[in-house]
C-alpha cells in the first residue's frame, strides 16, 4: 500500500508537466531524450514524486536502450512490480513503493548478477550525486 497520498492537484501542481506525464499518467519519455540516460557519475537515484532511494548508481548500466537501465533496485521494498497488459504486450511495471509513482518497466535481459533490466524513465528520477 502507498505510504504518501496526495490529490492528482497536488501533484501536478508540484511535479514538471513531464514528471506528472511518466509517474502520474504512466507516460514514457521518448527514447534517448532522458537527463540520466547517459549519466554515471555515483550516487543516489531518488523518486522525482516523493524523494525515495530507488536505484544506485552502482546497478547502472548502458543498457543502449535508450533509457536508464539498473540491474538492481536499491532495496526489495523501494519498488513495487505489477503486470502490464497495455499496448499489446505482456510486462511488468516498475513502480515507487511509497507514492505509487509509475517509474518504468522490468525485463529479463539484464546483465549479471540478476538478469533483470530495469528500464526507467529519467523524469522519474532525481540523482543525487556523491
Ligand atoms: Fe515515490
Amino acid at each position: 500500500m502507498n505510504k504518501i497520498k496526495k490529490t492528482e492537484a497536488e501533484w501536478r501542481a508540484e511535479l514538471s508537466p513531464e514528471q506528472y506525464h511518466v509517474l502520474r499518467e504512466k507516460g514514457t519519455e521518448r527514447p534517448f531524450s532522458g537527463e540520466y540516460d547517459d549519466t554515471f557519475e555515483p550516487g543516489s537515484y531518488r523518486c522525482a514524486g516523493c524523494g525515495t532511494e530507488l536505484f544506485s548508481s552502482e546497478a547502472k548500466y548502458d543498457s543502449g536502450c535508450g533509457w536508464p537501465a539498473f540491474y538492481a533496485p536499491a532495496s526489495g521494498e523501494a519498488i513495487d512490480e505489477e503486470t502490464d497488459a497495455t499496448f499489446g504486450m505482456i510486462r511488468t511495471e516498475v513502480m515507487c513503493a511509497a507514492c505509487g509513482g509509475h517509474l518504468g518497466h522490468v525485463f529479463p535481459d539484464g546483465p549479471a548478477p540478476t538478469g533483470q533490466r530495469y528500464c526507467i524513465n529519467s523524469a522519474a528520477l532525481k540523482l543525487e550525486e556523491e
